[in-house]
């Protein structure tokens, strides 16, 4: 309808949306579906310019097709965002890592690996990391860090433990694409904001014509922005 009227659209694109994982890091995070993780690091990479996306901390769940959760659905607002997204996400270069440990720098969490291997030394690996780990996190951290995870302990050579501390620093998941525009908390993109008076919201091209909410091209992040948007807008339009 305001196209009709001759109002400029910009592009729609889901906002605010869960990510999913490719192939590869699909199987991991069915692994892990339902798993939340509360006090991680999350980066979001671009793997071909070595440049982050996106870093935070906080929440993030795993389910059925990749990742979801606070922390990620705000990274999205940033993904999307990016330049030329769509041909890096293409060619498999947008990366997520999830810092395990965030509280702990690579040295530290060492000798606490150290501590907790000397603790259960006769076990195989996969009963010897519930002290530091979730049950469901633990054969997809050991597979990512190519260990057997039948191996007893003191059998574990240097190169291994080193692996298990790299991947509790950065545990990898490969992105290849964003939900369904229907997931999306809020639509990005929208009736173009230089045509509308922010003043009155009134059209600049059309008398008499008003915007209020989300069909405007602004977005925010969870936390209320949207909602703030909404009654902001729409109170300053019946105004
Ligand atoms: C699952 C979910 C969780 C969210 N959580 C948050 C949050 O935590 N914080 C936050 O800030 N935002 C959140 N949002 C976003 C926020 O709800 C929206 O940005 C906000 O409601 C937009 O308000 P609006 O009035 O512009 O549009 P809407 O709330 O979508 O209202 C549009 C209305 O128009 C009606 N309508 C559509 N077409 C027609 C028609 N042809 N004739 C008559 N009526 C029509 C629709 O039925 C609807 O009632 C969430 C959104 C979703 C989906």
């Amino acid at each position: 309808m305001i196209k009709k009227v001759g109002h400029t659209i910009q592009k729609l694109k889901p906002s605010l949306v869960p990510l999913v994982a490719n192939e590869q890091s699909l199987k991991i995070c069915k692994e892990m579906q339902g798993l939340s993780l509360k006090n991680v690091g999350i980066f979001l990479k671009d793997e071909e310019n070595n440049k982050n996306i996106y870093e935070d901390f906080g929440e993030m769940l795993f389910t059925h097709f990749g990742v979801s959760g606070p922390t990620i659905l705000s990274s999205s607002a940033h993904l999307l965002r990016y330049k030329d997204i769509e041909q890096k996400i293409k060619k498999n270069k947008i990366i997520l890592e999830i810092d395990l440990k965030p509280g702990l720098s690579i040295e530290k969490l060492d000798n606490r690996v150290q501590r907790d291997f000397e603790k259960y030394k006769n076990r195989e690996i996969r009963n010897s990391l519930q002290d530091l780990l979730p049950q469901k996190l633990i054969l997809p951290v050991l597979k990512l860090s190519k260990i057997n995870e039948d191996k007893k302990i003191n059998s574990i050579t240097k190169e291994e433990r080193n692996n298990l501390v790299k991947t509790l620093k950065s545990f990898k998941i490969r992105i290849k694409d964003f939900r369904p525009i229907e997931e999306a908390i809020v639509t990005a993109g929208g009736a173009s904001i230089k045509e509308i008076n922010p003043k009155t919201m009134e059209s600049k091209l059309v008398d008499g014509l008003y915007f209020a909410g989300e069909i405007i091209d602004v977005d925010g992040y969870t936390g209320g922005f949207n909602l703030q948007i909404a009654y902001s807008t729409g109170y300053t339009a019946g105004q």
